[in-house]
């Protein structure tokens, strides 16, 4: 299988996103983020994405229904039914052809904690599919810590396969969808980032774990492991995006005042500014 018939593949298998980093881009890695730590004789990491739909993040952008909608379809079943499918169902295509295909979610949980490793190279290995997706030529971390992609924005999950298939590479795409944005940290009513001496923004993980502006918990199997999506932050990003992104809808995401919830869950309404409407 070349390069072109296994994209094809995957978009044939209900892949979005598909993107080839190829092993000299990670060879050099640590470790413990290294994927040849995980399948010694990998040369391609395939990064495949999956986009949520819009309308997934309606129920918590309306404020009134959060597991319907976006708990099972943007998060949940998205990643774990619809997306480890098409990963399963690749890399088995993969496999048929004779090469070895090693499925993995998103989000990998860091192996056993022990000092022995495979041949003494690394444990507690742990890939960051949003490092891996860079790699792959598909979008950039943004300045609020989402991946993004100019198809989706933030609006996609990843899935992995490693494979000792040698496939071409795609050309990195460093994006720089953010630029004078800054309407992630505006929208955080925990003041959760801060600027750090590198003038770059950090993000308190503890305010956000306890955040019930759409916050979704997440688990470590997720590429997301604290879903922020389609919280305040993640859903001001969509508005943000909504006119710079590929994908176009005929309506603006945003409809109305935006709800917001204070740390002790006092739920106030923004009025939308001039630029959502
Ligand atoms: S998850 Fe909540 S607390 Fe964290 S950045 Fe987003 S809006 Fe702020
Ligand atoms: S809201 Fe703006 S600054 Fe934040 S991640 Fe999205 S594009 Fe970047």
């Amino acid at each position: 299988m070349n390069t072109s018939e296994l994209k094809s593949k995957a978009r044939e298998l209900g892949a979005d996103l598909i993107g080839i980093a190829p092993r000299y881009r990670w060879v050099d890695w640590p470790a413990q983020s290294n994927p040849l730590s995980i399948m010694p004789a990998c040369q391609s990491v395939i990064v495949v994405g999956r986009k949520i739909l819009r309308g997934a993040f309606r129920g918590i952008e309306e404020g009134t229904n959060f597991s319907s909608t976006y708990h099972h379809y943007g998060y949940s079943w998205n990643e774990f039914t619809f997306l480890s499918r098409l990963i399963y169902n690749l890399a088995a295509a993969i496999e048929t052809e004779g090469s070895e295909a090693v499925p993995m979610s998103g989000g990998t949980p860091k192996g056993e904690n022990t000092t022995s490793g495979n041949g003494g190279i690394a444990s507690n290995v742990r890939l960051d599919s949003k490092v891996l997706a860079h790699a792959a030529g598909l979008g950039s971390i943004g300045k609020g810590g989402f991946f993004l992609t100019k198809q989706y924005g933030h609006r996609q999950r990843f899935g992995l396969i490693l494979t000792d298939l040698e496939l071409k590479g795609d050309e990195i795409l460093n994006l720089d969808l953010c630029k004078d944005c800054n309407a992630c940290i505006k929208a955080c009513p925990l003041q959760a980032y801060s600027l750090n001496q590198e003038q770059t923004w950090h993000l308190n993980s503890k305010i956000c774990a306890s955040c019930t502006n759409g916050q979704c918990g997440g688990v470590e199997l997720s590429g997301e492991p604290l879903d922020r999506l389609a919280s305040a932050c993640g859903r001001a990003c969509m508005v943000a995006l909504e006119d710079k992104i590929e994908e176009k809808f005929h309506s603006k995401f945003r409809k109305r005042a935006v709800w917001q919830r204070d740390s002790m869950g006092k739920a106030t309404l923004i009025p939308m500014t001039e630029e959502d409407k």
